[in-house]
């Protein structure tokens, strides 16, 4: 089936007590079993939950994966997959990633032995290179937030694979509806479901797929053991956002391709990053492993004084942190996202301003950009 039914769905068959056509929250800790040990799939909701269990299949449907696994967050399940490696190991990671992801492997993970190196995304194009058998895996995100740095995933795992080390790809900007990194040779595919898959911006969460049987199973056993796990009502969340995903994402893509080409001509603005501009330096790898080029935008102003200015003024692209929902997001990243990398070997730039171009009127948004990206030299009149 397509993806936009099986997103409506896969794993989401009419409650078998009720008929209730939407699967129920189950909001309940235990299950009564008929005797020791007899019981009919689940024990204990840390382990297992029914609501849970659609959102698993769902979504793992959508990222052509025999297996997926829920988390409370997008750094829960960073947490979990930063178990598969050991003290004394090396994980190669894109340099621009998620300033949530560098605070964990730079102040947890880092002072307990674990080796992180930190590429450039153009350093990718060797990634050979920058690889060892001590090398246990590569994390890649693609398009990078806040960036929009694109990798080649397939020629990533090539390398990867070379060495043993397995591939993790970060596909929150992308999402399943554009982009199957595990079709494309990766071992694992991560989400913070609380972006596009929830959608709303109601809900936190994150997920992981794999179609690798052995690391599927030691996923489950460390959801279990760590305990990272999304109550019920946060996955009967991402399963109603994942429903309407595919017209939420074209309609993403359309409003950010007319913004792109925008913000392109405005005088204060001096660079745009956009996968789907033929300026982006990874524009033709993009359009080989992504079917659009998503909702997100970033650019750069002459100063930082610019882009702190304007991203308050802007009025229905509201000043937050996070992406993904229906409305329009406008926020620095160096002194909010990605503040926890001012000391890093990827420090978001003083002068840059990410959009999370939402769905509405793309001629609403463009008029309110326009009223904020005049001069401020100008405004100030
Ligand atoms: C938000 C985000 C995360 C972290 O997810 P949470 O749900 O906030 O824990 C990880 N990666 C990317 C690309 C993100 O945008």
């Amino acid at each position: 089936m397509d993806f936009e039914t099986r997103a409506i769905h896969e794993g989401q068959e009419p409650d078998p007590a009720t008929g209730a056509i939407i699967t129920p929250i189950y909001q309940t800790s235990t299950f009564v079993q008929d005797a020791v040990g007899e019981h009919k799939g689940y024990d204990y909701a840390r382990v297992a939950n029914p609501t849970r269990t659609a959102l698993q299949t769902a979504l793992a449907s959508l990222e052509n994966a025999e297996h997926g696994v829920a988390f409370s967050s997008g750094l829960g399940a960073t947490t979990t997959l930063m178990h598969l490696v050991n003290p004394g190991e090396r994980v190669v990671l894109i340099a621009d990633v998620y300033g949530g992801v560098y605070r964990m492997t730079s102040q947890v993970y880092e002072p307990k032995g674990y080796l992180f190196d930190y590429l450039p995304a153009a350093a990718f194009a060797n990634l050979a290179e920058h690889l060892d058998g001590n090398t246990r895996m590569v994390w890649i995100e693609s398009p990078s937030n806040p960036m929009l740095n694109v990798v080649d995933i397939r020629a990533a795992a090539e390398a990867a694979h070379a060495v043993g080390a397995l591939v993790v790809v970060d596909n929150t900007f992308a999402t399943p509806y554009l982009q199957n990194p595990l079709d494309l040779g990766a071992d694992i595919v991560l989400h913070s479901t609380t972006k596009y898959l929830g959608g709303h911006s109601d809900v936190v969460g994150g997920f992981v797929a794999t179609n690798d049987p052995t690391i599927a199973e030691r996923l489950f056993f460390l959801q279990k053991s760590l305990g990272a796990v999304p109550g019920p009502f946060d996955c009967w969340l991402v399963l109603r956002g994942l429903k309407t995903l595919a017209v939420r994402m074209r309609q993403h893509c359309e409003n950010a391709r007319t913004i792109a080409g925008w913000l392109e001509e405005q005088p204060i603005v001096t660079e745009v990053l956009y996968p789907g501009l033929e300026s982006h330096p990874g524009h033709a790898i993009a359009k080989r492993q992504m079917r659009d080029f998503g909702g997100m935008i970033s650019f750069l102003t002459e100063t930082e004084d610019e882009a702190v200015a304007l991203v308050a003024r802007t009025k229905l692209f509201q000043l937050a942190e996070s992406l993904g929902g229906v409305e329009s997001l406008i926020e620095h990243p160096a002194r909010m996202t990605h503040a926890s990398t001012a000391d890093a070997p990827f420090a978001a730039p003083r002068n840059l301003v990410r959009l999370s171009v939402g769905i509405e009127s793309v001629d609403d948004l463009l008029a309110d950009l326009a009223s904020a990206l005049v001069p401020a030299a100008a405004h100030a009149k």
